[in-house]
Protein backbone atom coordinates (compact mmCIF):
# COMPACT_ATOMS: atom_id res chain seq x y z
CA UNK A 1 0.00 0.00 0.00
CA UNK A 2 1.91 3.16 -0.83
CA UNK A 3 1.69 6.48 1.28
CA UNK A 4 -0.68 7.95 -1.08
CA UNK A 5 -3.46 5.73 0.85
CA UNK A 6 -3.39 7.49 3.93
CA UNK A 7 -2.72 10.77 3.15
CA UNK A 8 -5.50 13.23 2.73
CA UNK A 9 -4.59 15.45 -0.30
CA UNK A 10 -5.53 18.93 -1.14
CA UNK A 11 -7.23 18.53 -4.35
CA UNK A 12 -7.97 21.68 -6.54
CA UNK A 13 -10.47 21.47 -9.38
CA UNK A 14 -9.79 23.85 -11.93
CA UNK A 15 -12.95 24.67 -14.44
CA UNK A 16 -12.39 26.67 -17.66
CA UNK A 17 -15.63 28.73 -18.50
CA UNK A 18 -16.40 30.81 -21.49
CA UNK A 19 -19.82 32.36 -22.07
CA UNK A 20 -21.01 29.53 -19.30
CA UNK A 21 -23.36 31.90 -16.78
CA UNK A 22 -26.15 29.40 -17.30
CA UNK A 23 -23.91 25.99 -16.59
CA UNK A 24 -21.50 26.85 -14.15
CA UNK A 25 -23.62 27.41 -11.28
CA UNK A 26 -24.74 23.63 -11.34
CA UNK A 27 -21.29 22.16 -12.72
CA UNK A 28 -19.11 24.04 -9.39
CA UNK A 29 -21.96 22.55 -6.59
CA UNK A 30 -22.32 19.43 -8.26
CA UNK A 31 -18.35 19.23 -8.45
CA UNK A 32 -17.95 20.75 -5.02
CA UNK A 33 -20.63 17.76 -3.42
CA UNK A 34 -18.37 14.97 -4.65
CA UNK A 35 -15.54 16.41 -3.79
CA UNK A 36 -16.83 16.79 -0.01
CA UNK A 37 -17.05 12.91 -0.05
CA UNK A 38 -13.65 12.70 -1.36
CA UNK A 39 -11.34 15.17 1.08
CA UNK A 40 -11.95 17.61 3.73
CA UNK A 41 -9.36 19.79 1.91
CA UNK A 42 -10.62 21.07 -1.76
CA UNK A 43 -11.24 24.26 -4.02
CA UNK A 44 -12.66 25.21 -7.24
CA UNK A 45 -10.47 27.62 -9.41
CA UNK A 46 -12.61 28.85 -12.54
CA UNK A 47 -11.07 30.84 -15.17
CA UNK A 48 -13.54 32.90 -16.89
CA UNK A 49 -11.86 33.03 -20.48
CA UNK A 50 -13.22 36.78 -21.61
CA UNK A 51 -17.05 35.50 -21.45
CA UNK A 52 -19.56 38.12 -22.41
CA UNK A 53 -22.21 36.85 -20.36
CA UNK A 54 -22.55 37.03 -16.34
CA UNK A 55 -20.64 34.13 -15.92
CA UNK A 56 -17.99 36.26 -13.87
CA UNK A 57 -21.04 37.37 -11.27
CA UNK A 58 -22.11 33.97 -10.82
CA UNK A 59 -18.91 32.65 -10.27
CA UNK A 60 -18.13 35.67 -7.52
CA UNK A 61 -21.46 34.91 -5.83
CA UNK A 62 -20.35 31.02 -5.28
CA UNK A 63 -17.08 31.93 -4.29
CA UNK A 64 -17.52 31.96 -0.67
CA UNK A 65 -20.02 29.42 0.12
CA UNK A 66 -18.23 26.64 -2.58
CA UNK A 67 -14.48 27.65 -1.93
CA UNK A 68 -14.19 28.77 -5.49
CA UNK A 69 -11.62 31.71 -6.80
CA UNK A 70 -12.63 33.49 -9.53
CA UNK A 71 -9.48 34.05 -12.35
CA UNK A 72 -11.23 36.80 -15.01
CA UNK A 73 -9.11 37.14 -18.22
CA UNK A 74 -9.09 40.16 -20.29
CA UNK A 75 -10.29 38.54 -23.44
CA UNK A 76 -11.24 35.42 -24.80
CA UNK A 77 -7.64 33.68 -24.92
CA UNK A 78 -8.90 29.96 -25.72
CA UNK A 79 -9.50 27.12 -23.79
CA UNK A 80 -5.74 26.09 -23.74
CA UNK A 81 -4.40 29.44 -21.99
CA UNK A 82 -7.14 28.92 -19.56
CA UNK A 83 -5.92 25.75 -18.23
CA UNK A 84 -2.92 27.25 -18.02
CA UNK A 85 -3.83 29.90 -16.14
CA UNK A 86 -5.57 27.24 -13.98
CA UNK A 87 -2.60 25.21 -13.53
CA UNK A 88 -0.89 28.15 -12.56
CA UNK A 89 -3.33 29.43 -9.93
CA UNK A 90 -3.86 25.83 -8.28
CA UNK A 91 -2.53 25.10 -4.82
CA UNK A 92 -3.83 21.81 -4.43
CA UNK A 93 -1.59 18.27 -4.14
CA UNK A 94 -3.40 16.96 -7.27
CA UNK A 95 -5.36 19.30 -9.76
CA UNK A 96 -8.51 17.93 -11.80
CA UNK A 97 -9.49 19.62 -14.30
CA UNK A 98 -13.16 19.29 -15.63
CA UNK A 99 -15.10 21.78 -18.31
CA UNK A 100 -17.65 24.13 -16.95
CA UNK A 101 -20.87 22.75 -19.19
CA UNK A 102 -21.54 19.91 -17.42
CA UNK A 103 -20.43 17.10 -19.61
CA UNK A 104 -17.84 15.91 -17.80
CA UNK A 105 -19.05 13.59 -14.91
CA UNK A 106 -18.09 14.45 -11.02
CA UNK A 107 -19.09 10.68 -10.56
CA UNK A 108 -15.52 9.92 -12.40
CA UNK A 109 -13.54 11.91 -9.45
CA UNK A 110 -13.62 9.48 -7.40
CA UNK A 111 -12.33 6.74 -10.05
CA UNK A 112 -9.89 9.22 -10.70
CA UNK A 113 -8.67 9.79 -6.89
CA UNK A 114 -8.21 5.97 -6.11
CA UNK A 115 -5.96 6.04 -9.27
CA UNK A 116 -3.98 8.10 -8.25
CA UNK A 117 -3.72 6.44 -4.79
CA UNK A 118 -2.51 3.43 -6.76
CA UNK A 119 0.21 5.27 -7.68
CA UNK A 120 -0.64 6.80 -10.86
CA UNK A 121 0.42 10.65 -11.31
CA UNK A 122 -1.91 11.39 -14.06
CA UNK A 123 -5.28 9.81 -14.67
CA UNK A 124 -6.87 11.07 -17.77
CA UNK A 125 -10.53 10.64 -19.12
CA UNK A 126 -10.77 8.77 -22.07
CA UNK A 127 -13.96 9.24 -24.22
CA UNK A 128 -16.24 5.94 -25.51
CA UNK A 129 -18.79 7.78 -27.39
CA UNK A 130 -17.04 8.47 -30.93
CA UNK A 131 -19.77 6.75 -32.76
CA UNK A 132 -21.77 9.03 -32.62
CA UNK A 133 -20.38 12.13 -33.92
CA UNK A 134 -20.14 13.47 -36.88
CA UNK A 135 -18.05 11.67 -39.49
CA UNK A 136 -16.26 15.03 -39.81
CA UNK A 137 -14.75 15.31 -36.25
CA UNK A 138 -15.00 11.33 -36.44
CA UNK A 139 -12.64 11.16 -39.38
CA UNK A 140 -10.78 14.57 -37.90
CA UNK A 141 -9.64 12.82 -34.80
CA UNK A 142 -8.85 9.77 -36.72
CA UNK A 143 -6.35 11.56 -38.92
CA UNK A 144 -5.38 13.49 -36.42
CA UNK A 145 -3.82 10.70 -34.22
CA UNK A 146 -2.45 9.04 -36.62
CA UNK A 147 -0.61 11.74 -38.70
CA UNK A 148 0.90 12.76 -34.34
CA UNK A 149 1.78 8.67 -33.41
CA UNK A 150 3.67 9.09 -37.22
CA UNK A 151 5.46 11.65 -36.64
CA UNK A 152 6.29 12.65 -33.62
CA UNK A 153 8.49 11.32 -30.68
CA UNK A 154 5.35 11.92 -28.02
CA UNK A 155 3.02 9.34 -28.27
CA UNK A 156 -0.87 10.96 -27.53
CA UNK A 157 -3.36 8.70 -26.12
CA UNK A 158 -6.59 8.81 -29.04
CA UNK A 159 -9.94 10.87 -27.33
CA UNK A 160 -8.25 11.44 -24.17
CA UNK A 161 -8.80 14.94 -23.52
CA UNK A 162 -8.58 17.58 -20.87
CA UNK A 163 -10.58 16.16 -18.51
CA UNK A 164 -7.88 14.68 -16.21
CA UNK A 165 -6.31 14.45 -12.70
CA UNK A 166 -2.75 15.58 -12.48
CA UNK A 167 -0.49 14.68 -9.34
CA UNK A 168 1.28 18.15 -7.95
CA UNK A 169 4.87 16.77 -9.78
CA UNK A 170 3.27 16.81 -13.09
CA UNK A 171 1.35 20.12 -12.56
CA UNK A 172 4.92 21.98 -12.55
CA UNK A 173 6.17 19.77 -14.52
CA UNK A 174 3.69 21.06 -17.26
CA UNK A 175 4.35 24.63 -15.88
CA UNK A 176 7.81 24.53 -16.71
CA UNK A 177 7.27 24.48 -20.16
CA UNK A 178 7.51 27.56 -21.76
CA UNK A 179 5.61 27.93 -24.84
CA UNK A 180 3.08 30.03 -25.88
CA UNK A 181 1.37 28.02 -28.24
CA UNK A 182 0.05 25.66 -25.71
CA UNK A 183 -1.30 22.52 -27.19
CA UNK A 184 -2.03 21.01 -24.04
CA UNK A 185 -2.67 17.33 -25.18
CA UNK A 186 0.90 16.90 -26.56
CA UNK A 187 1.95 19.03 -23.70
CA UNK A 188 0.40 16.32 -21.16
CA UNK A 189 2.16 13.52 -23.06
CA UNK A 190 5.25 15.30 -23.51
CA UNK A 191 5.84 15.51 -19.43
CA UNK A 192 5.29 11.48 -19.46
CA UNK A 193 4.95 10.29 -15.65
CA UNK A 194 3.28 7.55 -14.71
CA UNK A 195 -0.45 7.56 -16.68
CA UNK A 196 -3.35 5.76 -17.14
CA UNK A 197 -6.73 5.94 -18.85
CA UNK A 198 -10.22 5.63 -17.65
CA UNK A 199 -13.14 5.08 -20.14
CA UNK A 200 -16.31 7.93 -20.22
CA UNK A 201 -19.19 8.19 -21.63
CA UNK A 202 -19.53 12.91 -22.12
CA UNK A 203 -22.51 14.07 -20.97
CA UNK A 204 -25.04 15.86 -22.69
CA UNK A 205 -23.93 20.11 -22.78
CA UNK A 206 -26.30 21.61 -20.20
CA UNK A 207 -26.72 24.82 -22.30
CA UNK A 208 -25.95 26.16 -25.19
CA UNK A 209 -23.58 25.10 -27.60
CA UNK A 210 -20.11 23.76 -28.23
CA UNK A 211 -17.69 26.53 -29.21
CA UNK A 212 -15.37 24.16 -31.13
CA UNK A 213 -15.89 24.86 -34.22
CA UNK A 214 -14.43 22.76 -37.30
CA UNK A 215 -12.34 25.38 -38.13
CA UNK A 216 -10.99 26.39 -34.86
CA UNK A 217 -10.49 21.89 -34.30
CA UNK A 218 -8.30 22.28 -37.37
CA UNK A 219 -6.71 24.88 -36.59
CA UNK A 220 -5.81 23.57 -32.99
CA UNK A 221 -4.49 20.08 -35.02
CA UNK A 222 -2.49 21.91 -36.76
CA UNK A 223 -1.14 23.82 -33.65
CA UNK A 224 -0.67 20.32 -32.18
CA UNK A 225 0.91 19.20 -35.75
CA UNK A 226 3.42 22.21 -35.73
CA UNK A 227 4.44 22.07 -32.26
CA UNK A 228 5.61 18.71 -31.59
CA UNK A 229 6.70 17.43 -34.65
CA UNK A 230 8.71 18.51 -37.57
CA UNK A 231 6.80 15.58 -39.99
CA UNK A 232 5.48 18.58 -42.49
CA UNK A 233 8.90 19.65 -42.84
CA UNK A 234 10.62 16.35 -43.27
CA UNK A 235 7.94 15.52 -46.02
CA UNK A 236 8.48 18.96 -47.76
CA UNK A 237 12.21 17.63 -48.21
CA UNK A 238 11.53 13.81 -49.17
CA UNK A 239 8.86 15.33 -51.85
CA UNK A 240 10.78 17.95 -52.79
CA UNK A 241 13.98 15.48 -53.59
CA UNK A 242 11.79 12.93 -55.10
CA UNK A 243 10.48 15.42 -57.89
CA UNK A 244 14.64 16.83 -58.21
CA UNK A 245 15.18 13.00 -58.87
CA UNK A 246 12.71 12.47 -60.89
CA UNK A 247 13.61 15.97 -63.19
CA UNK A 248 16.99 14.55 -63.14
CA UNK A 249 16.28 11.24 -64.97
CA UNK A 250 13.87 13.03 -67.56
CA UNK A 251 16.93 15.39 -67.92
CA UNK A 252 19.01 12.52 -68.69
CA UNK A 253 16.80 11.07 -71.16
CA UNK A 254 15.84 14.22 -73.04
CA UNK A 255 19.93 14.84 -73.24
CA UNK A 256 20.04 11.31 -74.98
CA UNK A 257 17.11 11.62 -76.69
CA UNK A 258 18.61 14.40 -77.99
CA UNK A 259 22.11 13.21 -79.38
CA UNK A 260 21.38 9.34 -80.56
CA UNK A 261 18.06 9.64 -81.90
CA UNK A 262 17.07 13.62 -82.78
CA UNK A 263 13.65 13.05 -81.77
CA UNK A 264 13.11 16.67 -80.05
CA UNK A 265 9.37 16.70 -80.53
CA UNK A 266 7.81 20.05 -78.99
CA UNK A 267 5.61 19.55 -75.68
CA UNK A 268 4.34 22.68 -75.02
CA UNK A 269 1.00 21.28 -72.59
CA UNK A 270 3.67 19.05 -70.90
CA UNK A 271 6.06 22.37 -70.26
CA UNK A 272 3.15 24.31 -68.84
CA UNK A 273 1.78 21.45 -66.74
CA UNK A 274 4.75 20.34 -64.79
CA UNK A 275 5.48 24.17 -64.65
CA UNK A 276 2.43 24.93 -62.74
CA UNK A 277 2.74 21.81 -60.93
CA UNK A 278 6.24 22.65 -59.32
CA UNK A 279 5.40 26.11 -58.67
CA UNK A 280 2.24 24.76 -56.79
CA UNK A 281 4.45 22.59 -54.75
CA UNK A 282 6.86 24.86 -53.94
CA UNK A 283 4.30 27.60 -52.69
CA UNK A 284 2.67 25.01 -50.86
CA UNK A 285 5.81 24.18 -49.07
CA UNK A 286 6.64 28.15 -48.38
CA UNK A 287 3.34 27.81 -46.62
CA UNK A 288 4.74 25.30 -44.47
CA UNK A 289 7.81 27.05 -43.83
CA UNK A 290 6.34 29.97 -42.89
CA UNK A 291 3.66 28.06 -40.68
CA UNK A 292 7.05 27.34 -38.48
CA UNK A 293 8.42 30.63 -38.85
CA UNK A 294 5.55 32.05 -37.63
CA UNK A 295 5.63 30.04 -34.11
CA UNK A 296 8.69 31.05 -33.76
CA UNK A 297 8.29 34.46 -34.14
CA UNK A 298 5.30 34.18 -31.71
CA UNK A 299 7.96 32.41 -29.12
CA UNK A 300 10.13 35.08 -29.73
CA UNK A 301 8.10 38.23 -29.13
CA UNK A 302 7.79 37.07 -25.50
CA UNK A 303 4.84 38.13 -24.70
CA UNK A 304 2.73 36.93 -21.93
CA UNK A 305 0.33 33.67 -22.98
CA UNK A 306 -2.47 35.99 -21.35
CA UNK A 307 -3.76 38.77 -19.09
CA UNK A 308 -5.43 38.58 -15.98
CA UNK A 309 -7.64 41.22 -15.81
CA UNK A 310 -8.98 40.35 -12.01
CA UNK A 311 -8.32 37.44 -9.36
CA UNK A 312 -11.34 37.20 -6.64
CA UNK A 313 -10.13 34.30 -3.61
CA UNK A 314 -13.29 32.92 -2.17
CA UNK A 315 -12.54 35.03 1.43
CA UNK A 316 -13.53 38.24 -0.42
CA UNK A 317 -9.84 39.88 -1.90
CA UNK A 318 -9.21 40.50 -5.07
CA UNK A 319 -6.54 41.27 -6.72
CA UNK A 320 -5.58 42.65 -9.93
CA UNK A 321 -2.96 40.69 -11.25
CA UNK A 322 0.34 41.59 -13.12
CA UNK A 323 0.36 40.36 -16.17
CA UNK A 324 2.43 36.96 -16.62
CA UNK A 325 4.62 35.30 -18.97
CA UNK A 326 5.16 31.43 -18.62
CA UNK A 327 8.91 31.66 -18.17
CA UNK A 328 11.39 29.33 -18.78
CA UNK A 329 12.46 27.49 -15.88
CA UNK A 330 14.12 24.73 -17.97
CA UNK A 331 16.80 24.51 -20.50
CA UNK A 332 14.38 23.69 -22.98
CA UNK A 333 14.48 26.49 -25.52
CA UNK A 334 11.54 27.03 -27.82
CA UNK A 335 13.79 25.75 -30.85
CA UNK A 336 14.57 22.82 -28.61
CA UNK A 337 10.88 22.05 -28.00
CA UNK A 338 10.04 22.50 -31.91
CA UNK A 339 12.20 19.79 -32.74
CA UNK A 340 11.01 17.20 -30.50
N1 LIG B 1 -13.85 27.16 -23.21
C1 LIG B 1 -12.96 28.15 -22.82
N2 LIG B 1 -12.52 29.05 -23.75
C2 LIG B 1 -12.91 28.99 -25.07
C3 LIG B 1 -13.78 27.96 -25.45
C4 LIG B 1 -14.24 27.06 -24.51
O1 LIG B 1 -12.58 28.24 -21.65
O2 LIG B 1 -12.48 29.84 -25.86
C5 LIG B 1 -14.35 26.20 -22.21
C6 LIG B 1 -15.86 26.03 -22.21
O3 LIG B 1 -16.48 26.98 -21.37
C7 LIG B 1 -16.00 24.62 -21.66
C8 LIG B 1 -14.77 23.92 -22.22
O4 LIG B 1 -13.84 24.93 -22.56
O5 LIG B 1 -15.94 24.60 -20.24
C9 LIG B 1 -15.10 23.05 -23.41
O6 LIG B 1 -15.71 23.82 -24.41
P1 LIG B 1 -16.91 23.32 -25.30
O7 LIG B 1 -17.95 22.67 -24.47
O8 LIG B 1 -17.35 24.48 -26.13
O9 LIG B 1 -16.19 22.25 -26.23
P2 LIG B 1 -16.41 20.68 -26.43
O10 LIG B 1 -17.27 20.16 -25.33
O11 LIG B 1 -17.02 20.57 -27.76
O12 LIG B 1 -15.02 20.14 -26.37
MG1 LIG C 1 -18.45 20.83 -24.00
Amino acid sequence: MTARYTQNPHITLIVPAFNEAAAISNTVVNIAHHLEQLTPNWDVVVIDDGSLDQTANVVRALAKELNTTLVRFSRNFGKEYAITAGLENASGDIVICMDADGQHSSELLAQMLEKWREGYDMVYAVRQDREVESQFKRWGSKIFYRAMSLSGQINIPPDAGDFRLMDRQVVNALLSLPERNRFMKGIYAWVGYKSIGIPYFPLERTHGESTFSKLKLIQLAWTGITSFSVMPLRLASALGASLAFIAFIYGIYVVVDRLFFAESVPGWPTVVASMMFFAGVQLLFIGILGEYLARVYDEVKGRPSYIVAEISKPHGAKTASKPRASKAKTSVTPEQDLLI
